[in-house]
Protein backbone atom coordinates (compact mmCIF):
# COMPACT_ATOMS: atom_id res chain seq x y z
CA UNK A 1 0.00 0.00 0.00
CA UNK A 2 1.32 3.15 -0.94
CA UNK A 3 1.22 5.78 2.22
CA UNK A 4 -0.99 9.02 1.63
CA UNK A 5 -0.25 12.24 2.87
CA UNK A 6 -2.66 15.08 3.25
CA UNK A 7 -1.68 18.12 1.17
CA UNK A 8 -4.00 21.53 1.08
CA UNK A 9 -7.02 19.80 1.45
CA UNK A 10 -6.49 16.18 -0.78
CA UNK A 11 -5.63 13.12 0.35
CA UNK A 12 -2.61 11.93 -2.18
CA UNK A 13 -0.28 9.30 -2.35
CA UNK A 14 2.73 10.35 -1.10
CA UNK A 15 4.73 9.64 -4.38
CA UNK A 16 2.15 12.19 -6.06
CA UNK A 17 1.78 14.74 -3.15
CA UNK A 18 3.29 17.99 -4.52
CA UNK A 19 4.35 21.02 -3.26
CA UNK A 20 4.47 24.21 -5.44
CA UNK A 21 8.09 26.10 -6.12
CA UNK A 22 6.45 29.67 -5.01
CA UNK A 23 5.34 28.05 -1.58
CA UNK A 24 7.14 30.01 0.75
CA UNK A 25 8.53 26.97 3.18
CA UNK A 26 10.37 25.77 0.35
CA UNK A 27 11.95 29.12 -0.84
CA UNK A 28 12.26 30.83 2.90
CA UNK A 29 11.74 28.24 5.44
CA UNK A 30 8.79 30.27 5.88
CA UNK A 31 6.85 27.76 7.92
CA UNK A 32 6.80 25.79 11.22
CA UNK A 33 5.77 22.28 12.27
CA UNK A 34 4.84 19.46 14.92
CA UNK A 35 5.80 16.02 15.00
CA UNK A 36 4.15 13.76 17.22
CA UNK A 37 2.69 10.16 18.18
CA UNK A 38 -0.64 8.25 17.91
CA UNK A 39 -0.01 5.79 20.28
CA UNK A 40 -2.22 2.79 20.66
CA UNK A 41 -5.17 4.99 18.11
CA UNK A 42 -4.81 7.93 20.60
CA UNK A 43 -3.09 11.18 19.94
CA UNK A 44 -0.09 11.46 22.80
CA UNK A 45 0.88 14.86 24.41
CA UNK A 46 -1.28 16.41 21.38
CA UNK A 47 -2.99 19.64 23.61
CA UNK A 48 0.70 19.90 23.84
CA UNK A 49 2.17 20.00 20.63
CA UNK A 50 -1.38 21.85 19.28
CA UNK A 51 -0.62 24.73 22.09
CA UNK A 52 3.19 24.92 20.33
CA UNK A 53 1.71 25.07 16.92
CA UNK A 54 -0.72 28.14 17.48
CA UNK A 55 2.33 29.56 19.63
CA UNK A 56 5.14 29.42 16.47
CA UNK A 57 1.68 30.46 14.35
CA UNK A 58 1.22 33.57 16.72
CA UNK A 59 5.48 34.46 17.08
CA UNK A 60 5.30 34.29 13.53
CA UNK A 61 2.25 36.43 12.55
CA UNK A 62 1.13 33.33 10.26
CA UNK A 63 -2.97 32.37 9.85
CA UNK A 64 -3.43 28.93 10.80
CA UNK A 65 -4.46 26.77 8.02
CA UNK A 66 -7.68 25.34 10.43
CA UNK A 67 -8.58 25.02 13.77
CA UNK A 68 -8.02 22.76 16.34
CA UNK A 69 -10.79 19.78 15.51
CA UNK A 70 -10.45 20.14 11.78
CA UNK A 71 -6.70 19.43 12.82
CA UNK A 72 -7.67 16.42 14.59
CA UNK A 73 -9.67 15.19 12.28
CA UNK A 74 -7.16 15.21 9.50
CA UNK A 75 -4.50 13.83 11.19
CA UNK A 76 -6.73 11.44 12.13
CA UNK A 77 -7.88 10.59 8.72
CA UNK A 78 -3.95 10.43 7.23
CA UNK A 79 -3.48 8.18 10.29
CA UNK A 80 -6.38 5.64 9.03
CA UNK A 81 -5.62 6.12 5.58
CA UNK A 82 -2.09 5.29 6.41
CA UNK A 83 -3.50 1.77 8.48
CA UNK A 84 -1.75 2.78 11.50
CA UNK A 85 -2.31 2.34 15.01
CA UNK A 86 1.33 3.44 16.13
CA UNK A 87 2.30 6.36 13.98
CA UNK A 88 4.56 9.32 13.97
CA UNK A 89 2.60 12.47 12.93
CA UNK A 90 4.25 15.19 10.76
CA UNK A 91 2.42 18.49 10.13
CA UNK A 92 3.70 21.41 8.63
CA UNK A 93 2.30 24.90 7.67
CA UNK A 94 3.99 27.38 5.54
CA UNK A 95 2.76 31.07 4.85
CA UNK A 96 1.67 29.77 1.18
CA UNK A 97 2.28 30.46 -2.33
CA UNK A 98 3.25 33.79 -3.32
CA UNK A 99 5.96 35.18 -6.39
CA UNK A 100 8.92 35.31 -4.50
CA UNK A 101 9.57 38.47 -2.33
CA UNK A 102 10.96 38.89 1.09
CA UNK A 103 8.01 40.27 2.69
CA UNK A 104 5.04 38.94 3.84
CA UNK A 105 2.36 37.62 0.82
CA UNK A 106 -0.91 40.32 0.52
CA UNK A 107 -3.19 39.27 3.55
CA UNK A 108 -5.84 36.06 3.10
CA UNK A 109 -2.75 34.17 1.21
CA UNK A 110 -3.77 30.90 2.10
CA UNK A 111 -1.43 28.81 4.39
CA UNK A 112 -0.15 25.70 3.03
CA UNK A 113 -0.62 22.23 4.99
CA UNK A 114 0.95 18.95 4.85
CA UNK A 115 0.83 15.91 7.13
CA UNK A 116 2.20 12.59 7.18
CA UNK A 117 1.78 9.79 8.95
CA UNK A 118 4.52 6.81 9.28
CA UNK A 119 4.18 3.88 11.72
CA UNK A 120 6.12 4.11 14.89
CA UNK A 121 5.96 1.65 17.43
CA UNK A 122 6.25 2.61 21.35
CA UNK A 123 9.50 -0.10 21.65
CA UNK A 124 11.49 1.11 19.17
CA UNK A 125 14.08 2.79 20.88
CA UNK A 126 14.07 0.31 23.73
CA UNK A 127 17.65 -1.26 22.41
CA UNK A 128 19.01 1.98 22.35
CA UNK A 129 18.02 2.94 25.98
CA UNK A 130 19.53 -0.09 26.76
CA UNK A 131 22.79 0.57 25.66
CA UNK A 132 22.80 3.81 25.68
CA UNK A 133 23.98 6.51 23.25
CA UNK A 134 27.00 8.46 22.55
CA UNK A 135 27.04 12.13 21.97
CA UNK A 136 29.34 14.43 20.37
CA UNK A 137 29.57 18.14 21.40
CA UNK A 138 28.61 21.27 18.52
CA UNK A 139 28.71 24.65 18.20
CA UNK A 140 25.46 26.10 18.78
CA UNK A 141 24.96 28.07 15.20
CA UNK A 142 21.28 28.54 15.68
CA UNK A 143 19.68 31.79 15.16
CA UNK A 144 17.97 33.80 17.75
CA UNK A 145 14.35 32.18 17.89
CA UNK A 146 14.89 29.01 17.82
CA UNK A 147 12.16 28.80 20.58
CA UNK A 148 10.15 28.77 17.11
CA UNK A 149 9.68 25.64 16.00
CA UNK A 150 10.38 26.50 12.17
CA UNK A 151 11.19 24.34 8.92
CA UNK A 152 14.35 26.45 9.06
CA UNK A 153 17.11 23.38 10.07
CA UNK A 154 19.82 23.93 8.20
CA UNK A 155 22.60 24.14 11.26
CA UNK A 156 20.58 21.62 13.39
CA UNK A 157 21.16 19.18 9.74
CA UNK A 158 24.41 19.89 10.19
CA UNK A 159 24.93 19.41 13.72
CA UNK A 160 23.55 15.50 13.29
CA UNK A 161 25.41 15.00 10.30
CA UNK A 162 28.33 15.38 12.15
CA UNK A 163 27.59 13.72 14.92
CA UNK A 164 26.65 11.06 12.31
CA UNK A 165 29.90 11.15 10.89
CA UNK A 166 31.45 10.11 14.48
CA UNK A 167 29.30 7.34 14.74
CA UNK A 168 27.23 9.19 17.63
CA UNK A 169 23.64 9.22 17.86
CA UNK A 170 23.00 13.45 18.53
CA UNK A 171 24.75 16.43 19.13
CA UNK A 172 25.08 18.78 22.26
CA UNK A 173 24.98 21.76 21.05
CA UNK A 174 27.22 24.58 22.96
CA UNK A 175 27.15 28.02 22.98
CA UNK A 176 29.30 29.84 25.14
CA UNK A 177 29.92 27.30 26.86
CA UNK A 178 26.78 26.09 27.86
CA UNK A 179 25.00 23.07 26.25
CA UNK A 180 21.80 24.74 25.26
CA UNK A 181 19.91 21.67 24.13
CA UNK A 182 20.46 18.54 21.10
CA UNK A 183 19.99 19.13 17.19
CA UNK A 184 16.55 17.43 17.50
CA UNK A 185 15.81 16.77 21.15
CA UNK A 186 16.63 18.64 24.90
CA UNK A 187 19.42 17.79 26.93
CA UNK A 188 20.18 17.04 30.49
CA UNK A 189 21.96 15.83 33.13
CA UNK A 190 21.95 14.55 36.72
CA UNK A 191 24.25 16.46 39.17
CA UNK A 192 25.68 14.67 42.18
CA UNK A 193 22.21 15.39 44.64
CA UNK A 194 20.37 13.27 41.62
CA UNK A 195 17.90 16.56 40.70
CA UNK A 196 17.51 16.64 36.79
CA UNK A 197 18.95 19.43 35.27
CA UNK A 198 18.17 20.89 32.28
CA UNK A 199 18.44 24.47 29.91
CA UNK A 200 15.47 26.98 30.97
CA UNK A 201 13.29 27.76 28.24
CA UNK A 202 14.02 31.06 26.76
CA UNK A 203 14.61 31.85 22.98
CA UNK A 204 17.33 29.80 22.62
CA UNK A 205 16.41 26.34 23.31
CA UNK A 206 12.88 24.88 21.65
CA UNK A 207 9.99 24.06 24.70
CA UNK A 208 9.94 20.33 23.81
CA UNK A 209 6.90 18.89 25.07
CA UNK A 210 8.87 15.53 25.87
CA UNK A 211 10.52 17.81 28.19
CA UNK A 212 7.23 19.23 29.71
CA UNK A 213 5.96 15.82 30.46
CA UNK A 214 9.25 14.44 31.91
CA UNK A 215 8.86 17.28 34.48
CA UNK A 216 6.12 16.17 35.18
CA UNK A 217 6.99 12.50 35.48
CA UNK A 218 10.25 13.66 37.46
CA UNK A 219 7.12 15.71 40.02
CA UNK A 220 5.28 12.28 40.61
CA UNK A 221 8.76 10.59 41.17
CA UNK A 222 9.82 13.14 43.53
CA UNK A 223 12.44 13.30 41.36
CA UNK A 224 13.89 17.45 41.77
CA UNK A 225 14.05 19.09 38.40
CA UNK A 226 16.36 22.23 38.47
CA UNK A 227 15.87 24.49 34.82
CA UNK A 228 19.67 26.31 34.53
CA UNK A 229 22.28 26.09 32.19
CA UNK A 230 24.77 23.71 32.62
CA UNK A 231 28.64 23.63 30.65
CA UNK A 232 29.77 21.35 28.81
CA UNK A 233 32.25 20.21 31.28
CA UNK A 234 29.88 19.89 33.85
CA UNK A 235 27.52 17.51 31.56
CA UNK A 236 31.00 15.57 30.66
CA UNK A 237 31.47 14.80 34.88
CA UNK A 238 28.00 14.18 35.31
CA UNK A 239 27.15 10.91 36.99
CA UNK A 240 24.30 10.75 34.25
CA UNK A 241 23.02 12.54 31.20
CA UNK A 242 20.16 12.06 28.91
CA UNK A 243 18.11 13.21 25.89
CA UNK A 244 14.32 13.88 25.44
CA UNK A 245 11.92 14.21 22.14
CA UNK A 246 8.74 12.86 21.34
CA UNK A 247 10.39 10.45 19.22
CA UNK A 248 13.16 9.54 21.26
CA UNK A 249 11.40 9.59 25.19
CA UNK A 250 14.07 9.34 27.25
CA UNK A 251 17.40 8.06 25.84
CA UNK A 252 20.25 8.11 28.14
CA UNK A 253 23.42 9.24 26.86
CA UNK A 254 26.53 7.27 28.17
CA UNK A 255 29.24 8.96 26.26
CA UNK A 256 30.29 12.69 25.66
CA UNK A 257 32.78 13.46 22.65
CA UNK A 258 33.79 10.01 23.76
CA UNK A 259 33.98 11.00 27.55
CA UNK A 260 32.29 8.01 29.36
CA UNK A 261 29.53 9.47 31.37
CA UNK A 262 28.89 8.00 35.09
CA UNK A 263 29.72 3.53 35.08
CA UNK A 264 29.40 4.13 30.71
CA UNK A 265 26.22 2.32 31.40
CA UNK A 266 22.43 4.06 31.81
CA UNK A 267 22.13 5.30 34.88
CA UNK A 268 19.00 4.57 37.63
CA UNK A 269 18.01 7.72 37.32
CA UNK A 270 17.30 7.55 33.45
CA UNK A 271 15.89 4.41 33.40
CA UNK A 272 13.17 5.28 36.03
CA UNK A 273 12.12 8.17 33.88
CA UNK A 274 11.81 6.25 30.74
CA UNK A 275 9.78 3.96 32.24
CA UNK A 276 7.17 6.65 33.96
CA UNK A 277 7.31 8.14 30.98
CA UNK A 278 6.40 5.14 28.36
CA UNK A 279 4.15 4.36 31.44
CA UNK A 280 2.44 7.42 30.74
CA UNK A 281 2.36 7.27 27.00
CA UNK A 282 0.61 4.02 27.39
CA UNK A 283 -2.27 5.12 29.40
CA UNK A 284 -2.45 7.88 26.89
N1 LIG B 1 14.81 20.53 20.44
C1 LIG B 1 14.81 20.47 19.11
C2 LIG B 1 15.77 21.34 18.36
C3 LIG B 1 13.92 19.61 18.43
O1 LIG B 1 13.90 19.59 17.08
C4 LIG B 1 13.06 18.78 19.17
C5 LIG B 1 12.15 17.81 18.49
N2 LIG B 1 11.30 18.39 17.59
C6 LIG B 1 13.10 18.86 20.57
C7 LIG B 1 13.98 19.75 21.18
C8 LIG B 1 12.19 18.02 21.41
O2 LIG B 1 10.86 18.45 21.32
P1 LIG B 1 9.66 17.44 21.56
O3 LIG B 1 9.87 16.86 22.92
O4 LIG B 1 8.45 18.29 21.48
O5 LIG B 1 9.74 16.40 20.49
Amino acid sequence: MSRIAYVNGQYVPVSKAMVHIEDRGYQFADGIYEVCTVVNGRYWDMEGHLARLDRSLRELQMDAPMDHAALRVVMKEVVRRNRLKNALVYMQVTRGVAPRNHAFPPEGTPPSLVITARRFNLNRGDALAESGVSVISHPDIRWGRVDIKTVGLLPNALAKQAASEAGAYEAFLVRDGYVTECSSSNAWIVDESGALVTHPKGNTILGGITRQTAIACAEELQIKVIERPFTLEEAKAAPEAFLTSATSFVTPVTAIDGVRIGSGKPGPVARRLREAYKARAARG
